[in-house]
């Protein structure tokens, strides 16, 4: 229960699904917590169920797509707690329209652009100066299991917007591997989470993903948020550049046993 002590951290997301229970896991590990969310209601009720188990966090209204505002995240974190050391990019937008190449809407490219891949270069963007400051820190960056293969059901922006999230952490990874700061990819494959419940609602949908995991079921926000912790602590002190997957065995597999 120690592995975040002394540690600040940024999580965004953190009102619902694998960002909250990340920011109650990380605060339960000893971390300060700033619950970041667009959703300021829920990031407030995030913050104060960790504050009733004695954790320390303090609750932030956020568009990740907003430079100003992911700079006054920072600022936050920096004020409140005297640095930053854990930055755990982990807000997305799945919409629905987001479909194939010629039906998806330019407009929803856009808007899931500007949260999924734009609004984690600008959280790494604010992050970096003061995690040089406070002596290096960790950025976990959430990208998914369809960054790495294709999918017939389709979500073109989605996937290109998780591509880009892969391919900028590698870079932000070489150029400050010298000055102690770390950066990884976290890809989950399909997890029980607000995100996805109104596609796991319709049995069809959900029967279509689910003969594709060769450990047979969803995963569970936990165990996304177990996977963020190592890659945000001292355990993973070696490891930068990388994407760890967290997929049930989905990108292992080329035929899934029956
Ligand atoms: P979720 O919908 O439960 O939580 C996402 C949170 O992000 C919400 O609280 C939402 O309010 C917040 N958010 C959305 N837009 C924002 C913005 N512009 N600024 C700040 N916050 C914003 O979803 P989740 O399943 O917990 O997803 C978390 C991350 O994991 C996302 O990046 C998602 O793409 C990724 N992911 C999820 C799955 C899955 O199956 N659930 C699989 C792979 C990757």
């Amino acid at each position: 229960m120690d592995r975040l002590v002394d540690k600040v951290a940024v999580i965004t997301g953190a009102g619902s699904g694998i960002g909250r229970v990340a920011a109650r896991l990380f605060a339960d590990e000893g971390a300060s917590v700033v619950v970041a969310d667009i959703d300021a209601d829920q990031a407030g009720e995030a913050a104060a169920e960790i504050a009733a188990a004695g954790g320390t966090a303090v609750p932030v209204g956020v568009d990740v797509s907003d430079e100003r505002e992911v700079a006054d995240m920072v600022e936050v974190a920096v004020g409140r707690f005297g640095g930053l050391h854990v930055l755990f990019n982990n807000a997305g937008v799945f919409p629905a329209d987001d479909g194939g190449i010629l039906d998806t809407p330019p407009d929803t490219w856009q808007r899931v652009m500007d949260v999924n891949l734009k609004g984690v270069w600008l959280g790494c963007r604010a992050a970096v100066p003061a995690m040089l400051a406070s002596g290096g820190g960790s950025i976990v960056n959430v990208a998914s299991f369809v960054a790495l293969m294709g999918a017939a059901t389709a979500q073109v922006a989605y996937t290109a917007s998780k591509g880009g999230v892969l391919a900028l952490t590698r870079e932000l990874a070489v150029e400050y591997a010298r000055s102690g700061i770390r950066a990884n990819s976290l890809c989950p494959g399909p997890i029980e989470t607000p995100l996805l419940s109104e596609l796991l609602a319709d049995p069809e949908r959900r029967n279509r993903r689910l003969v594709h995991i060769p450990i047979g079921r969803f995963g569970r926000p936990e165990e996304i948020a177990r996977a963020a912790l190592f890659l945000a602590s001292d355990e993973s002190s070696f490891v930068t550049g990388s994407a760890l997957v967290v997929d049930g065995g989905i990108t292992a597999a080329y035929v899934t046993p029956e």
